[in-house]
């Protein structure tokens, strides 16, 4: 039975856990339980309901410490504070840089031209809940029983519902904010200084940068940790050359509020040991999502968790240690917090617990994108990995330099406009990884991903026929090896 209870809580959102209990003998209220409607959460619970299942789906979020934003609607972290509010955040910057290219093109546009926060999240705002209401729809339509409630599981059947309710640094926790409260901020957070340097952290020093807020990313040790290396770098040295500054090896030691108001942040250069300090409107902590797994009464039941991060522990099928427990999305151990594979992943496993299907979630060859000023796109292995994994002999690496066109009248850089294609050396030359800097890098590697999918090999590339004139046809033309030693740099069409 599902049993509901109304008392105080302390719980956050992004994560998805699901409570099938059988109704056959009519002895529970639901088939399946969903806890957190985020992407994955809210794809299963429709697609159960397709199949015939009675679903209920348990959603709610605390407000941030920061107490920036109030609660969220339906949709996770993807719909709330996460890629939405972000895709269209980074798209007004690149209004910036389309300004300024637009004037090269002919465009006559009086000065000075500057943004407008409040206006920009007026609308992201307004997106955002026009998105909240439709998954509401959604549920309603598919006769999904929504539940604004903290979910926690009581026994292998039972989930409760309530209602409403490492090292610390100074200051931190007071006077910084959280990319949860940056997506829900009024007014503009002025001068800011981004702790990380992830996805997150460098998604919004880009966007910030464009919007022309002087913003620095504190990076403790290497930007995009997992991701290729070269490509991480030639990231951020655009994000350099556009304006985004970097404190590379430093680490924030307190943050002080003047009388001012103003931020004194202090940090400790990890090379020098030398300390530094400078002042911010706004001191943004992207240093990752912690899963709220003790929340969820898991360790009553005997759920494994990965002691370390607090993740559970999954089978390949989503199950957890525990009978009729499932988990999938940010809150699986070693799963990618993507909010595409969630969906995937939540669909499959409501079919096999339909008993419609066998089909297991495939969690290789995920292809991702960041949205930083310059975008990077990837699927497949960094050269790190495949160096790692086939020997450096024994992989083969096409490269590029190239310029996309839309650069050349606007006259600008494309020193950081790369692609690099990762090979097996021998035999079919099976592409191992594939990454690409430049516009609409999650458009290009969109397509690219699924001929990886199918298991495409460099002479599967080398006779697709381009598109001319795009930048996506730079990948189906590269020939340089860099065994070659020879400059990879495209001259002509
Ligand atoms: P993350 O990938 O876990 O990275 C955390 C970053 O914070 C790292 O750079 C880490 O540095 C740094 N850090 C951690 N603790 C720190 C501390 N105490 N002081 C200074 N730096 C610290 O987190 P994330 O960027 O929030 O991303 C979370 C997930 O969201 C990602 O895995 C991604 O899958 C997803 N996401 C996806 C997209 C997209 O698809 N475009 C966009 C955003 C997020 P170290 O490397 O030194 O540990």
């Amino acid at each position: 039975m599902a049993a509901l209870c109304r008392g105080r809580h302390r719980w956050k959102k992004t994560n998805c856990l699901y409570v099938p209990t059988r109704n056959l003998t009519g002895k529970y209220d639901y088939d399946l339980v969903v806890i957190g409607g985020g992407s994955g959460g809210l794809a299963c619970s429709k697609e159960a309901a397709q199949f015939g299942q009675k679903v209920a789906v348990l959603d709610y979020v605390d407000p941030t410490v920061k107490g920036k934003i109030k609660i969220w609607g339906l949709g996770g972290t993807c719909v709330n504070v996460g890629c939405i509010p972000k895709k269209l955040i980074h798209q007004a910057a690149l209004f910036g840089t389309a300004l300024k290219d637009a004037k090269k093109y002919g465009w006559q546009i009086s000065e000075p031209v500057c943004h407008d926060w409040a206006t920009m999240m007026e609308g992201v705002q307004n997106h955002v809940r026009s998105l909240n209401w439709g998954h509401r729809v959604q549920l309603q339509d598919k006769k999904v029983k929504y539940l604004n409630f903290k979910g926690s599981l009581v026994d292998e059947h039972t989930v409760k519902g309530l209602t409403k309710a490492g090292k610390e640094i100074p200051g931190a926790v007071e006077h910084g904010i959280t990319s949860d409260d940056m997506f829900w901020l009024k007014k503009s957070p002025g001068k800011t200084l981004v702790v990380g340097a992830s996805y997150v952290a460098l998604e919004c020093a880009g966007f910030l940068t464009g919007i022309g807020l002087d913003t620095t990313v504190m990076v403790r040790s290497i930007a995009l940790r997992g991701f290729d290396q070269q490509m991480a770098g030639l990231v951020t040295d655009y994000m350099e050359t556009y304006g985004t500054k970097f404190a590379w090896k430093c680490v924030p030691k307190r943050v002080d509020k003047l009388s001012s108001g103003a931020l004194q942040v202090t940090w400790t250069d990890t090379q020098t040991g030398g300390e530094h300090q400078d002042t911010y409107d706004s001191v943004l902590w992207a240093v990752g999502r912690a899963p709220e797994t003790k929340a969820l009464g898991l360790d009553k039941l005997g759920v494994k968790l990965n002691q370390e991060t607090g993740k559970i522990v999954l089978a390949t099928d989503e199950s957890t240690s525990v009978p009729n427990i499932y988990a999938l999305g940010d809150i699986g151990e070693g799963r990618p917090e993507l909010t595409p594979t969630a969906i995937k992943a939540g669909k499959l496993l409501a079919r096999r617990l339909a008993g419609q299907s066998a089909e297991l979630m495939n969690y290789d060859n995920v292809p991702t994108t960041v949205f930083t000023p310059l975008e990077y796109g990837c699927v497949g292995l960094s050269e790190e990995e495949a160096e790692k994994r086939h020997g450096k002999d024994n992989i083969e690496v096409y490269h590029a330099f190239y310029k996309p066109l839309e650069f050349t009248v606007a006259e600008r850089d494309a020193s950081q406009c790369y692609i690099k294609v990762v090979c097996k050396r021998f035999g079919d030359q099976t592409i191992l990884g594939l990454h690409f800097t430049g516009p609409n890098a999650g458009e290009v590697m969109q397509g690219f991903a699924m001929g990886f999918q199918c298991g495409a090999t460099y002479s599967h590339l080398s006779q697709t026929v381009g598109i001319h004139p795009t930048c996506a046809e730079e990948v189906v033309k590269v020939n340089i090896t860099k065994h070659s030693g020879l400059d990879a740099t495209v001259t002509g069409c």
